[in-house]
């Protein structure tokens, strides 16, 4: 229950207009729940209908998606874009392609973009958009038909000042590939700017690839070095997922000193108590397309086990969830404060289930919510659009100094406005409300729109 009847009164309504949508309420309430420490103070929002207006997408697109697999079988899947806000820059937000894709999925992700755009401090807004297609066990030719139907219908709603996509799980260097060169037959023009995580020989940027995982850990570490006066050397880590975000953030977290353990994918995970070796895993899920098992195989002293949950009965000082949302309930959460973690730094989109996050915090542990923590990809997608404007390409090394500077920002903006808000160090307020403030300044100045 909501201390402000106002706040109640709208998250109400959004259950009551879609009952089904689960994970979209559970972004919602976590917002409102952050709202409730300073809505009083802000008669203009009821007034403005601003918590009402923030909580529906500006725009909702949904179209078929008709596909011809290998053996010449028309197939079918949902496709979608939800353009939530786009007070403080054109939309932007990435495509997943999974069959748990749905519109509450979609909802969930493209309002959590707002605030994680907000947060990176540039003009970027907040949208989403996917499949509920499945690229796993899809041939090429199968995945590059399904795209080219996907952009068929999408290039119409995006474009550089309009909506600019980018990859989630499921859609990688290859599929925004497939897309880029489909937009760019339909539309005869080379708008490099229109997607982002291009490949690096037509307008992609160095470090996109690794920014989402490498960005966790540099926000990880500021956390660990301005409230613990820590960091990651001497670490046990653990980091769920074998995906984009996972392979980079165990890359990162293993630079920075840690000694990541276990790894997993949605069938099971791998315990090596040595350090994930990272050419194997590297091997086997950039370059095969394999699956986490096969890791076993080729190092000795590493086991497997069925079952991607189990990874949280082993013990760890710093816990990465980096896989999908939802996996870390109340229980694995007790698991994890048990078996003595210091920090938790969520990587992939709402990880943790609301009692999993506050019986982190209450258990005094390190909490950097996936919002804050996984921006760096968002971030260096922005400075992607930035260097396709200028038609110039910022070396490596430039890339990575700016997308560090920018998780250090997040880090600080969060735990200031927390600070400002009472809580000082929960981070899950202060996300909110930093990023929350200069949208909702944005959208006062703009009117009614
Ligand atoms: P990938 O598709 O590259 O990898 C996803 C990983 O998560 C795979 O190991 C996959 O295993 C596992 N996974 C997916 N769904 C499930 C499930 N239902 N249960 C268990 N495991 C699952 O995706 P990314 O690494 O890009 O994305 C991971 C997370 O990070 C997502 O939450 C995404 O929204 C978030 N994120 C990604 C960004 C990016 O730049 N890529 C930016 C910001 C956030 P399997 O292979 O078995 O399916």
């Amino acid at each position: 229950m909501l201390k402000s009847e106002y706040l109640q009164r709208v998250y109400d309504q959004v259950v009551t207009r879609d009952p089904d949508q689960k994970e979209f309420h559970q972004s919602v309430l976590e917002v409102l729940e952050s709202l409730d420490m300073i809505v009083d103070k802000h008669p203009e929002y009821e007034e403005n209908a601003i918590i009402e207006r923030f909580v529906e997408p500006e725009r909702v697109i949904s179209f078929r998606v008709p596909w011809v697999d290998d053996a010449g079988k028309v197939r079918l899947n949902r496709g979608y874009r939800v353009q939530f806000n786009s007070a403080i820059g054109p939309y932007k937000g990435g495509l997943r392609f999974h069959p748990t894709v749905n519109l509450s999925v979609m909802k969930f992700l493209g309002f959590e973009q707002i605030f994680k755009n907000s947060l990176t401090g540039l003009p970027i807004g907040g949208a989403k958009g996917g499949s509920d297609f499945d690229p796993k066990g899809k041939s090429d030719a199968e995945v590059m038909r399904f795209c080219q139907s996907f952009m068929t219908e999408l290039y119409r709603h995006i474009g550089q000042f309009v909506d600019v996509p980018a990859g989630d799980i499921g859609v990688g260097g290859r599929e925004i590939g497939y897309l880029f060169g489909q937009y760019r037959r339909i539309c005869n023009s080379y708008d490099a700017g229109v997607l982002t995580g291009k490949g690096l020989t037509f307008g992609g940027s160095l470090t996109r690839t690794e920014a989402t995982g490498y960005g966790v850990c540099y926000l990880g570490q500021e956390m660990l070095r301005c409230m613990k006066n820590d960091s990651y050397e001497g670490k046990t880590v653990i980091v769920s997922g074998s995906g984009n975000v996972a392979i980079f953030a165990c890359q990162k977290a293993t630079e920075l000193g840690g000694k990541v353990v276990a790894m997993s994918d949605s069938n099971g995970y791998i315990h090596d108590p040595n350090g994930i070796n990272l050419d194997v895993l590297k091997d086997i899920k950039l370059n095969r397309r394999g699956r986490i098992k096969e890791y076993v195989d080729q190092v000795p002293g590493s086991t497997y086990t069925e079952g991607f949950r189990g990874i949280w009965t082993i013990p760890c000082d710093i816990a990465m969830p980096c896989a999908t949302q939802n996996e870390i309930t109340g229980e694995i959460a007790q698991v994890i404060v048990k078996n003595g973690a210091m920090a938790v730094v969520e990587g992939a989109n709402m990880p943790c289930l609301p009692e999993a996050v506050k019986t982190f915090q209450s258990a005094g542990l390190l909490f950097a919510p996936s919002k804050a923590a996984n921006a760096g990809g968002v971030a260096v997608s922005a400075l992607e659009m930035s260097q396709n404007s200028m038609r110039y390409s910022w070396t490596f090394e430039e890339v990575d100094a700016k997308l560090k500077e920018i998780m250090v920002n997040i880090f600080h903006n969060a735990y200031d406005a927390s600070v400002e808000c009472g809580v000082s160090g929960d981070l899950v307020v202060g996300a909110n409300i930093a990023a929350f403030n200069k949208v909702v300044d944005a959208m006062l100045a703009q009117g009614l729109i």
